[in-house]
């Protein structure tokens, strides 16, 4: 129990540091049994929680001990449909929110041109919006689900789950770089290639100078 604890508390901070979230956004939770769900508790900064601060819920929503999420419908939903899952991760990675705002008709994620990401997650759908806390954030991810791991939630956040906590995280931090590099080639691609080159001479002597240094050490 210690070990799930300590391990919730650990992806918290990673989410953190890895800006997948700010302040007190977002909620981890892990299902021990039917009766024994860990999940972080509301309005807490991800970045400096402790392990005595986590709730515990059970899967029909009786709160246990401590004061738990106040979005914990969505993660009640997919241990609903999901009989698999043992681990749900939700968080506000920016760029993936961000193309749900640029694009609002966007029903899933572009993913015609990364073979990673059909390979890794298959297709990413953009739940339709539903305001935080409300039962329709469950309700609105229940018909994607236990299809899809990985889902971007409209105007808001991402969420993913796993067999493990770690498999959960990996799929945040999927997501958000699949995003980024998406968002990366548009822009190349829009830029007109227009990066001011060294001088012409310059470039000569620096290569000239490459050929003196020899085995340059990287
Ligand atoms: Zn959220």
């Amino acid at each position: 129990m210690e070990n799930i604890k300590n391990k919730i508390i650990e992806v918290c901070q990673r989410l953190h540091d890895r800006n997948l979230l700010a302040a007190a956004d977002g909620n981890v939770s892990v299902k021990e049994n039917d009766q024994t769900i860990w999940i972080t508790p509301t309005g807490q900064t991800k970045a400096f929680m402790n392990n005595q601060e986590l709730a515990q819920i059970t899967q029909d929503n009786k709160i246990i001990s401590g004061t738990p999420s106040s979005e914990r419908k969505l993660h009640l939903a997919i241990y609903r449909n999901c009989p698999t899952a043992k681990a749900v991760v939700h968080a506000h990675p920016p760029h993936a929110i961000a193309w749900s705002l640029a694009f609002g008709d966007l029903k899933e994620l572009p993913y015609k041109s990364l073979p990673e990401v059909i390979l890794a997650t298959g297709k990413i759908p953009i739940v339709p919006y539903a305001r935080p806390g409300s039962d329709e954030m469950g309700d609105n991810l229940s018909p994607f689900l236990p299809d899809h791991k990985v889902l971007i939630m409209q105007k808001h956040g991402a969420v993913a789950w796993g067999e493990t906590l770690d498999e959960a995280y990996r799929g945040i931090e999927r997501v958000e770089h699949i995003s980024y590099i998406l968002k990366l080639a548009i822009e190349l691609k829009n830029s007109k290639m227009n990066l001011e080159e060294l001088p012409a001479d310059e470039i000569k002597e620096l290569f000239e100078l490459r050929t003196q240094i020899g085995n340059y050490n990287l």
